[in-house]
């Protein structure tokens, strides 16, 4: 079995690593270490200050996190594995940190990558490759979330250019982007629109106060009047085609970030229950106690492999789109489900920032509900099961 001094895993109990490649292991233990020494030692006053680190974006650049399972224009070109393995690093510092490199790498860049001009590619992949430049993607509206197909945002022909009208909610990044990748319908169908964020009329505003991911920036967007010319549209794509290849692919990455966050939780509530003294004896000593630990450990292992097993058939282009539902679903059903129950491990420190677990349920309450809801996914696999659609 490959070993590295920074590995310690005690949730592990199948010996996961040996289902990796040594240059699989190496990317993760790099994040792992990034993670403890950049995220761990300033997350809890971050996530109570509500503020998302702009300061670590060139370190994680410098990783190749950034668009990481893209090719070419500057991007590390890493396999799916790879990007899953990063993702769960970065969630067991916080959610909002792999939401970053998601909401950048795989909404926005791959949008501009699948379905973009090359002179959308060359103008801004390379830049938000390096940290230079931030994106974000512009798909839900405060009356359009699970059902995007009722957005109202709309982009008019005015001689050659374009101009969009209309409001987006929950946009993550969007009031420190460079660019936006904004959906909207048009004459033609829903297209997609690369907006420079300071383009005029274009406004983000921050959706403040939040209960979950604090570290991180959710934003309103109104779009009055943006004139845009004509070469904004992205060429590539017509439809909800559009939008849907890109949320599938960080739908995947969650698959894997929720685990991470799992994880970590586990991990605070384990070193909590071997010191934490009771009638005489530590907390890890109790019957109750280790049924919750083995639980939970099982969950994590279970949650592992299935994020491994998605990620190898993502790699060989085997991956069914309703297999996506499968992880995204059960992976942060069950790391919530582990993050609450290490929360009751800590008792009455279990609510303070000083440990993970609540920090983490908090935010996946985000992460259970943003790219396709528990009840969406459910309804996706529904239909896989039985042929019978039950959206509508
Ligand atoms: C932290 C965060 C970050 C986000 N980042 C982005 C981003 O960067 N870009 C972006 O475009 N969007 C983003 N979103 C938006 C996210 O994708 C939406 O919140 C999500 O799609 C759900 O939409 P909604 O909030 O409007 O809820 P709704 O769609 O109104 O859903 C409300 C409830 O109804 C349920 N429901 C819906 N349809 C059905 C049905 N047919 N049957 C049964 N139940 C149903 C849902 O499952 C949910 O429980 C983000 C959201 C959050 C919270």
């Amino acid at each position: 079995m490959t070993t590295h001094p920074l590995v310690t895993e005690p949730s592990d109990l199948i010996d996961f690593d040996d289902l990796l490649s040594a240059s699989e292991l190496e990317l993760r233990n790099q994040v792992r270490e990034f993670v403890q020494a950049e995220i761990k030692p300033y997350i809890a006053a971050w996530y109570e200050d509500a503020h998302f680190p702009l300061e670590i974006v060139p370190k994680m650049a410098e990783l190749g996190l950034l668009g990481m399972h893209l090719d070419g224009y500057g991007c590390a070109g890493r396999s799916a594995v790879e990007y899953g393995l990063a993702g769960a690093e970065l969630e067991a510092g916080d959610s909002g940190l792999r939401t970053f490199v998601s909401v950048q790498g795989s909404l926005a860049m791959s949008a501009i990558h699948k379905h973009g001009s090359e002179e959308h590619k060359k103008q801004w992949l390379p830049a938000m490759a390096a940290g230079k430049a931030i994106g974000c993607f512009g798909l839900t509206e405060p009356t359009a979330g699970s059902d995007p197909s009722s957005m109202t945002t709309f982009a008019r022909r005015d001689g050659e250019d374009w101009v969009l009208n209309g409001t987006k909610r929950w946009i993550g990044l969007a009031s420190v982007a460079q660019v936006a990748v904004i959906w909207a319908q048009t004459d033609g169908g829903i297209r997609g629109f690369v907006v420079p964020t300071e383009t005029h009329g274009f406004t983000a505003t921050p959706i403040e106060p939040k209960l979950s991911m604090r570290a991180s920036i959710q934003c309103e967007i109104e779009m009055t009047d943006v004139r845009l010319p004509a070469d904004a549209v992205l060429p590539g794509v017509v439809g909800l085609r559009g939008p849907f290849s890109c949320l599938n692919e960080a739908r995947y990455g969650i698959i894997w970030g929720a685990m991470g966050a799992a994880r970590d939780a586990f991990e605070d509530a384990l070193a909590y229950a071997q010191t934490r003294m009771q009638f005489d004896k530590p907390l890890a000593g109790y019957q109750l106690t280790q049924q919750k630990l083995v639980d939970m450990a099982l969950e994590i292992n279970k949650g592992f492999l299935l994020a491994l097993h998605l990620g190898r058939k993502k790699d060989a282009g085997t991956l069914d789109l309703h297999q996506i539902s499968v992880g995204k679903l059960n992976n942060c059903r069950e790391a919530i489900a582990i993050c609450r129950e290490a929360r009751t491990i800590l008792g009455g420190n279990g609510i303070t920032l000083d440990y993970s677990p609540l920090r983490h349920a908090n935010n996946l309450e985000s992460v259970r509900t943003y790219e396709g809801t528990d009840e969406v996914h459910t309804l996706i696999l529904g239909n896989k099961l039985t042929g019978v659609p039950a959206f509508r």
